[in-house]
């Protein structure tokens, strides 16, 4: 923002410019200068923001009636006039003092800009307003309709004044004292040219009844109240179709497709409340982030408390989005008091349990809307298991993995694994990779796959961090195939023998000598079809995928010493045996041994200095193409 055009001491009675901020000017320029889609959303957001003003006054007023106009009706009117092309919305809510028309009208929270400039830009075609609401840019979107806006305000506090602020948009506003006198604000926006339809009443009702319907303050346009639905929340299932529900969903979200479901739960007793509460369809985009929102507003006998409510449900369900409302909280004491209260508690116990129970009951009876589920949200609700005690037992059921005797994108649980486990097979089998690629091409799965056996693949980044904390499900083991002591028995090809004992001696001592303590130990591998060697996990050791994530998180992370396996029927090991039996040949076996070595490090992502593993390459590549 640029300094102030006048001085302070005149400030009252004259008018003040204001720069907006580059990024401002950005945002600004694009949002009147795109071609929309669904650009009556406007309203939607203007009507929003009059409901949160109106929502913290009422709130307020619960314990302070010292405020400005403590009768005003609680309400918002919107006048029409398409004479002078104007459309202007009244509410008697809390108001806003200079500060907040500098701060929260003339800048908007960075990352929200940012992030709209750049959705923005994407397509070439018309841009979809409805995305508007998810940026945080709401006030703004008015500028797709109107070529100059006014606020009109005065806060609630008996000492506040009168100000106006004033902008066309194109690059500065204008803040002016005035002598109004009721609570609250008023909007004027001078409709542009080719948008005279929103001084329409009919076109004004439509969208209201369209987006606004479950606004709970009335809103009159031209002094005809236009909303009429009662708390859906409130109603008795039977009474509420999916169109409601569907139209409510998306007025709590802000989202413009329909939820992936919903839940309903209304409970008397030790406490009551009713409670109506979505799953979205897609993840929001933000839903990582440490300052996400959560999304259930709370109420208080239909009169709305939050809109954030925390607590009310745990961490890996914060996408969830609807309304609780109790009468059982005291609406006198601090948010972070009644958010810790055991009300709270048994509210947020109850709907978690109903809440698993309706996907435990997808899981089993919807088995695609399950899918979709898990694709969406899987890797927060699995995240879930390492802080939510409680229910770990049943979300343990609900996890989903993928699987080497599925199809990529579909699923199993641990459950589908044990029904199928194979006679004598003794523990559940999973590899840990970033893709399923990546885990199809572990070397350690040769011998499973060589004697059907099936392994799940974890390839959820989430997925190291849970599985320490399973040991068992229904008394079996989970295994890595990486670990070194598989209880397994290697399905003999008839016609390759192996070599002699003491030929594997040999070798094995030779590759311990070369590798020194670089490994754990060398032994011959099991486990092993078509590569020559691979690293498995020490006694002690960690799974490769496992440490690969401590060391992300931890640079002095050291790993632990590995085991490498060697297939003593691999043709380059056959060819190392005979070798052997040459000293004129140590050098290229040593060099071979490194290579192998190093190979595996580099297949799990632990070779630090490939450029020794390529200079040691190319010198084998002389040697072998020599004539
Ligand atoms: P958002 O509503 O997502 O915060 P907006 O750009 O729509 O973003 O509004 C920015 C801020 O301006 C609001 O958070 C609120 O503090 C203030 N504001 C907007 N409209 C009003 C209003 N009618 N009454 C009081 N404050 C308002």
């Amino acid at each position: 923002m640029s300094e102030s055009t006048s001085t302070p001491e005149n400030a009252a009675s004259t008018v003040e410019t204001f720069e907006f901020k580059a990024e401002m000017k950005q945002l600004l320029h694009l949002i009147i200068h795109s071609l929309y889609t669904h650009e009556e959303i406007f309203l939607r957001e203007l009507i929003s923001n009059g409901s949160d003003a109106l929502n913290k006054i009422r709130f307020r007023m619960l314990t302070d009636r010292d405020v400005l106009d403590p009768d005003a009706a609680q309400q918002i009117s919107i006048t029409l006039d398409k004479e002078a092309n104007t459309l202007t919305l009244t509410d008697a809510g809390v108001g806003m003092s200079r500060e907040d028309l500098m701060k929260r009208i003339g800048t908007v929270a960075s990352s929200g800009t940012l992030d709209f400039v750049t959705e923005m830009k994407k397509g070439d075609g018309p841009v979809d307003a409805q995305l508007i609401g998810q940026f945080g840019v709401g006030f703004y979107s008015a500028f797709m309709v109107a070529d100059t806006i006014t606020i009109d305000t005065r806060h609630a506090n008996v000492d506040s004044v009168g100000l106006r602020w004033t902008s066309d948009g194109s690059g500065s506003y204008t803040i002016e004292q005035t002598d109004r006198v009721e609570r609250g604000t008023t909007i004027t926006l001078h409709l542009k040219e080719d948008k005279k339809e929103f001084a329409e009443p009919w076109r004004v009702r439509q969208i209201i009844k369209k987006y606004s319907n479950f606004v709970d303050f009335p809103i009159h346009v031209d002094g005809e109240e236009v909303n009429t639905v009662d708390a859906l929340w409130h109603k008795s299932k039977s009474d509420v179709t999916d169109e409601q529900l569907n139209e409510f969903y998306k007025f709590v979200s802000g989202d413009y497709e329909a939820p992936m479901g919903h839940l309903q739960v209304n409970v008397e007793g030790r406490v009551s409340f009713k409670s109506l509460l979505f799953v979205p369809s897609k993840a929001p985009r933000s839903m990582y982030q440490e300052d996400f929102q959560f999304g259930v507003h709370l109420y208080s006998s239909k009169v709305f408390i939050q809109d954030d409510a925390k607590n009310l449900l745990p961490e890996w369900a914060r996408f969830i989005k609807g309304v609780v409302d109790t009468e059982d909280l005291p609406l006198n004491v601090s948010r972070e008091v009644t958010q810790n209260s055991p009300v709270f508690a048994k509210i947020r116990q109850i709907i978690t349990g109903k809440l698993l129970a309706m996907l435990k009951e997808w899981s089993v009876e919807e088995s695609d809307r399950f899918t979709k589920f898990s694709k969406e949200f899987g890797m927060l609700f699995k995240s879930g298991l390492s802080s939510d005690f409680e229910n770990r037992d049943d979300m343990i059921e609900l996890i989903r993995f993928e699987s080497s005797v599925k199809e990529a994108g579909e699923l199993v649980s641990l459950e589908q694994y044990v029904d199928r486990m194979k006679e004598g097979q003794k523990a559940i089998y999973y590899v840990l990779a970033d893709s399923r690629k990546a885990a199809e091409l572990n070397p350690n799965l040769e011998y499973f796959a060589a004697n059907d056996l099936e392994v799940l693949l974890m390839t959820e980044p989430v997925d190291s961090f849970i599985i320490p904390g399973i040991p068992k499900y229904k008394d079996v083991e989970l295994k890595s195939v990486e670990t070194a002591d598989l209880d397994l028995k290697k399905k003999k090809s008839k016609d390759k023998e192996g070599p002699s004992k003491q030929d594997t001696k040999k070798i094995l001592d030779r590759f311990k000598k070369v590798l020194g303590d670089r490994v754990e130990d060398v032994k011959s591998s099991d486990r092993l079809v078509d590569s020559a060697a691979t690293l498995v996990v020490g006694k002690a050791g960690m799974d490769a995928q496992m440490e690969r994530m401590m060391k992300m998180m931890d640079e002095n992370f050291e790993g632990s010493k590995k085991v490498l396996e060697i297939n003593l029927e691999h043709p380059l090991v056959t060819n190392l045996i005979g070798l052997c039996k040459d000293e004129s040949n140590d050098a290229l076996v040593e060099s071979t041994v490194l290579q192998l070595f190093e190979g595996a490090l580099l297949a799990d992502g632990a070779l630090l200095s490939p450029r020794e593993f390529v200079r040691r390459m190319t010198e084998l590549m002389v040697a072998a193409t020599k004539n």
